[in-house]
């Protein structure tokens, strides 16, 4: 470790803890700690996962770091503070926002997001690209969910933050999610490392969907079991867990899960009137499109069949158009 990141991750170590502490002991951080209570946040979670508060000051990280003799320039690259243009001064990042730190692997701060209390945009603002952080590597909270991961030999992935919290106080605690960005093939590799059977856990709004089905794809390219858990339209795990509680969050939305093909099947479902002929053959073409890439010929058989009695076809054509699909793709 060179002294220049040995010097960022130590600026990470003490802004951390005293985030927190503004957060959770001073008059400063007292509506930022209300704001957290009344969304649900419990005081034990905001421990467990370190959440903190930055000040309402331009300055305060700046004078804070160089006083203890951080260099300007470890502080800006560390992204902490930045450099205005115009006359070259130096201004916090992170201004009167929650504060989540982002751990590495060992459990090392190396990175920040900051919620806006708000409507303030953007609602989340992440530290920049760093040497010591690399948005398409981490995952948030990779460190704590490991050996639950381990233990259970699953994880489950959710979009935000937020849910990946919620989550841990209904006691699933073997979550993980992206730092706001879709998942990468980085992301997908330390997954597959470690774990076999991935539950994606996304909103389920339109764009949750979509990322989940993308999601989907990848980790399933990868040879990882996928299934999927879903919500009633419109929330996110967070906002389920609210307003239905821990153990429905844990009956109803995780044990429910359904597996990446039932998924896909409501997902090609989506937007169409199945009553309409030209919707409904575009629906059959895209299942067997699916079907034709399943390696299992009793999954494949199941799946013919079903998609046979739903529409009242004969599982000889819809075979034959399968083979022709499958034919074609290879
Ligand atoms: P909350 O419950 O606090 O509103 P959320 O996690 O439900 O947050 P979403 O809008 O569903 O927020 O976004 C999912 C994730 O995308 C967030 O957790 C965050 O990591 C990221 N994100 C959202 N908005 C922004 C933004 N403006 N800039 C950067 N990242 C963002
Ligand atoms: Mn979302
Ligand atoms: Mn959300
Ligand atoms: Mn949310």
């Amino acid at each position: 470790v060179s002294p220049e990141i040995g010097q960022m991750l130590e600026a990470h170590e003490l802004l951390r803890k005293f985030y927190h502490h503004l957060l959770v002991n001073t008059k400063d951080g007292q509506h930022a700690l209300e704001y957290l209570l009344n969304r649900g946040f419990t005081m034990e979670s905001i421990d467990k996962f370190q959440i903190g508060y930055s000040l309402n000051s331009w300055d305060f990280v700046y004078k804070f770091l160089t006083k203890r003799k951080f260099p300007e320039e470890v502080i800006e690259k560390a992204g902490l503070i930045i450099r205005r243009e115009k006359d070259g001064q130096f201004f916090d990042r992170f201004r009167d926002r929650i504060m989540f730190p982002i751990f590495d692997r060992n459990g090392q701060t190396i990175a920040f997001s900051g919620r806006s209390l708000g409507a303030n945009e953007p609602k989340y603002l992440n530290s920049p690209e760093t040497v010591i952080f690399n948005k398409s590597k981490i995952l948030y909270n990779f460190h704590l969910a490991r050996p639950h991961i381990k233990k259970f030999q699953q994880a489950i992935l959710f979009e935000g933050f937020a849910d990946v919290i919620a989550a841990d106080r209904a006691g699933v605690e073997n979550g993980v999610a992206t730092m706001g960005t879709s998942l990468t093939d980085e992301h997908v590799s330390a997954l597959k490392r470690n774990v076999q059977s991935i539950t994606i856990c996304y909103d389920s709004d339109h764009a949750g969907i979509e990322a989940a089905q993308r999601a989907g794809e990848m980790l399933s390219a990868a040879g990882c079991q996928i299934r999927v858990a879903l919500m009633p339209d419109g929330m996110d795990p967070d906002d389920y867990i609210k307003e239905f509680g821990k153990e429905k969050f844990r009956k109803e939305v995780i044990d429910a899960s359904v597996t990446f093909m039932a998924f896909k099947l409501l997902y090609y479902r989506r937007g169409k009137r199945l009553h309409d002929e030209g919707d409904r053959l575009l629906y059959i073409e895209e299942v067997l499109a699916e079907i034709s890439k399943l390696d299992n010929a009793v999954e494949k058989d199941h799946y013919l069949r079903q998609l046979a009695n739903e529409f009242s076809l004969s599982l000889e054509a819809l075979n034959e158009q399968q083979r022709q699909v499958s034919f074609a793709e290879k």
